[in-house]
């Protein structure tokens, strides 16, 4: 009779799933590069490439107080920036978690939140000891705005809404203008901009903007492989992930990446093998069968558990989910969360390859500013990004570096309402 099969037999199966090799990533990043490049058309894009108007790089000597508004899919962050004209900054910031209702509702309601947010911050910020406002009647503080859903804009100060996912408009350089800088953002969401050439800005061409010009784009990058399918190497429960969303078909490339659907990912996992009779037989499982309830945080704490009882991930499956868990079990949830999570991180360094590729950056080298949640709080994410590069570039893939763009959507959004002088 057949043996019955250990966790370690298991974890094979989602191995060959999970993993990416040197040459599937080769591939992807080919299509990848393709849809770049067609997305500066006029038509038929996968990827929007949005124009931002947004022209050429700061100097580095932009100064003064702004403020900035940053509305991600998870948080609302209000800044004041102050640039202090050498490339150096200061930013004072305060954090409102945005609940489900808040992200649910009608537009104006949110918008008025963040207003309500904005007044507050300013009252708390230019008080005086002497309970005086600090600014000057009638002084007018200039602010910067990154809205984490794709708009499409005719001017800086327009931004009209094209859909209702989540990802982030990015884009930061103080000291390293001159030198290639793509942005990167990976948090709930995840989305990369980079600065192209306006001769190759195909859909903006009868604007007559001279051509010898350049503008950020705002890639919307999450969109790739959207409705295809064709080219990521989607597992049966990165289909239910996106069955079950509210926009079943689109940001195919932000459900295998993003904070808000790694957790989610190795839920699914696990319920199949809840359902198999594998895992907690014997027990009530209903806490774990909810959508969502598997933070991708999670993730986090089971891969940097420092003990060998792994007695952070007993913690999570008792105290959130009441079950208990056998070590076996609890190395496989560990060798599980690597799986999901280096998938995650090979792919994004899929989707730097292909606008370092488009762009010709290879042998110069190019700077990658880096934001967010999972790239700043998932450990070794960074890692298995440049790991990444170089399965696609080989050696030369050192020649791309990431760094942490510190408050970087604040930060460039002040950096952009100084650059721009809006008529109106
Ligand atoms: P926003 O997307 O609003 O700008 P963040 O960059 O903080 O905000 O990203 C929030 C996302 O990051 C959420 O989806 C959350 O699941 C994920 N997240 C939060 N903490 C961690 C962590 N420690 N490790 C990995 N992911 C995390």
């Amino acid at each position: 009779h057949a043996t019955k099969k250990t966790m370690a037999d298991h974890l094979r199966k989602y191995e060959s799933l999970f993993t990416l090799t040197p040459q599937r990533m080769r591939m992807i990043v080919e299509a990848f590069k393709d849809t770049l490049e067609l997305g500066l058309q006029k038509h038929k894009q996968i990827v929007p490439m949005i124009p931002t108007f947004v022209f050429g790089w700061p100097s580095g000597k932009e100064s003064g107080d702004f403020l900035a508004l940053d509305l991600g899919g998870t948080n609302l962050r209000v800044c004041l920036v102050t640039l202090q004209g050498d490339g150096k900054f200061e930013i004072t910031q305060t954090k409102y978690r945005l609940t489900e209702e808040q992200k649910q509702d009608e537009g104006q309601k949110l918008f008025d939140f963040c207003a309500e947010c904005l007044k507050t911050f300013v009252e708390t910020n230019f008080t005086g000891d002497d309970g005086k406002s600090l600014l000057k009647p009638g002084e007018m503080l200039p602010l910067g705005f990154t809205f984490s859903y794709p708009c499409t804009q005719e001017r800086i100060d327009h931004g009209v809404l094209i859909r209702q996912d989540v990802a982030a408009m990015f884009r930061q350089s103080i000291e390293k203008y001159n030198i290639p800088v793509i942005a990167v953002i990976f948090g709930t969401g995840c989305n990369a901009a980079y600065m192209e050439d306006v001769k190759n800005i195909d859909k903006i061409k009868e604007l007559g903007i001279d051509e010898k010009a350049q503008m950020a784009i705002n890639c919307e990058w999450g969109a790739f492989d959207s409705f295809e399918h064709e080219h990521l190497p989607r597992t049966k429960y990165d289909a239910i992930v996106d069955d079950t969303s509210n926009k079943p078909g689109e940001q195919a490339f932000e459900k295998l990446i993003s904070g808000r659907y790694l957790g989610e990912i190795l839920r699914l996992v696990i319920v199949e093998l809840i359902d198999e009779g594998v895992l907690f037989l014997g027990q009530k499982t209903d806490k774990l069968e909810v959508p969502y309830v598997f933070e991708t945080a999670f993730l986090s704490l089971m891969e940097s558990d420092p003990t060998d009882e792994l007695l952070m991930i007993i913690g999570i499956f008792t105290h959130f989910f009441a079950v208990e868990t056998t070590l076996a079990e609890r190395q496989f949830f560990r060798a599980l969360a690597m799986l999901i999570g280096r998938r995650a991180a090979r792919l994004s360094a899929c989707g730097i390859a292909a606008i370092v590729s488009k762009m010709g950056y290879l042998e110069e080298g190019c700077q990658v500013g880096a934001d967010g949640s999972l790239y700043n709080k998932y450990p070794g994410f960074a890692d298995r990004v440049h790991e990444g590069l170089i399965d696609v570039f080989g050696e030369k893939g050192r020649n791309i570096v990431t760094h942490h763009a510190e408050d970087g959507s604040g930060v460039g959004s002040a950096i952009i309402a100084a650059m721009t002088k809006v008529r109106r």
